[in-house]
């Protein structure tokens, strides 16, 4: 048997598939995985196991059975976090099969054998019955199926698929619901990494300056997430457009649809500038009331917070599809298209 491989093109950077033998050893993918990086965010954990120890405290005081459905176990984690917060059983499903193995041993090594049971299958194979995977409906939904931005690791397919066959109508879910905000900006740095400006170049007889052809300079290109650590990007090199506004955001303990749509807001242009750039990032709420937010805001959203670091998530730069001048005052509507696993801007005005 042979099995393939996804590995990123030092060159290109794109994604390629490359074949490897059956004795191929998985434990390389485990450490160039971003496990590491999630299980040592110390703030997202802290959350996760607020939230669980709430939802199960909810269940519990209606007198029912705490019963878990943790869609993407990896080594375990949260269904050993809810079953330490006294849930009754947990099913932890995890496609990965190196990850599930590994959950196993974990789960067992913690003394958690009889309260959770690892599942080796994509969510969707999942069966639900006397003899199936799980026994009965979950009545509370933990995952952590999230990238940075949102939907790309697949969440809304997978949610979608569980709220028709895996858990019970108002079932508990951690999180709760998360929230995808935008910010409109200027920046000539960050578009200068869409954009082909003029190339200086000396030559043997002066400066010159390379210019690309119009058709090349215009194409908006294929719209694409770059994912950027933007509290690595000093305020100097980006002008705020826009105040920071709701996109949309999607409610995890009810069923959820995953088929393409937009979403639209109406911003005001509190600068006159050119806009050229969607800053993108989200927050997760953990419990319905909001109280335990986890949040990948950026450093001038809330100064006074002290920033988790974090490889795993980090924030979203979308290039409009051209610039488009603006004037302070003008009112703008700013559109976000969503397929089930990306997202991409258009702006106009109102
Ligand atoms: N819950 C763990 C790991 C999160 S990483 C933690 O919070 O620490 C997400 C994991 O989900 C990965 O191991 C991935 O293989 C798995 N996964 C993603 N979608 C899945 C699905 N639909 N069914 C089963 N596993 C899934």
């Amino acid at each position: 048997m042979k099995i393939f491989c996804g590995r990123a093109n030092p060159t290109t950077g794109s994604m390629e598939w490359l074949e490897e033998g059956e004795d191929y050893d998985y434990h390389q993918e485990i450490a160039r995985s971003r496990y590491a990086d999630m299980l040592h965010d110390k703030d997202r954990n802290v959350k996760y196991y607020q939230g669980i120890r709430a939802a199960v405290s909810r269940v519990k005081e209606r007198g029912e059975k705490a019963i878990v459905l943790d869609i993407g176990t990896g080594t375990g984690l949260l269904s050993m976090m809810a079953a330490s917060a006294g849930a009754d059983f947990c099913y932890a499903i995890e496609v990965f099969k190196p990850m599930a193995n590994a959950a196993v041993k974990i789960v067992e090594k913690n003394g958690f054998s009889d309260k959770i049971k690892v599942i080796n299958k994509h969510s969707t194979e999942v069966t639900v019955g006397p003899d199936g995977d799980m026994q009965c409906r979950a009545n509370i939904l933990v995952t952590e199926l999230f990238d940075t931005e949102l939907i790309g690791e697949g969440a809304l397919p997978t949610y979608e698929h569980a709220h028709k066959y895996l858990v019970q109508e108002g079932c508990e879910a951690v999180p709760h619901r998360a929230t995808v905000y935008v910010q409109l900006v200027e920046s000539r740095r960050m578009w200068s990494w869409k954009k082909l400006f003029p190339i200086h170049v000396e030559a043997e007889d002066g400066e010159k300056f390379l210019v690309a052809p119009s058709e090349m300079e215009n194409c908006p290109g294929l719209p694409s997430v770059c994912d950027i650590q933007l509290n690595q990007m000093p305020a100097s090199d980006f002008s705020t457009l826009s105040d920071v506004v709701t996109m949309f955001s999607v409610d995890f303990s009810k069923p959820v649809q995953s088929a393409s749509t937009y979403y639209r807001v109406q911003l005001e242009a509190v600068k006159s500038g050119k806009a050229q750039i969607v800053l993108s990032w989200w927050d997760i709420d953990m419990d319905p009331s909001g109280m335990i937010n986890c949040t990948m805001a950026p450093y001038w959203v809330n100064p006074t917070s002290a920033l988790q670091w974090r490889d795993h998530w980090m924030q979203c730069v979308y290039f409009l599809p051209r610039e488009e001048p603006v004037v302070q005052g003008e009112r703008l509507c700013l559109t976000a298209c969503r397929d089930q696993y990306s997202v991409w801007y258009s702006l106009h005005r109102a």
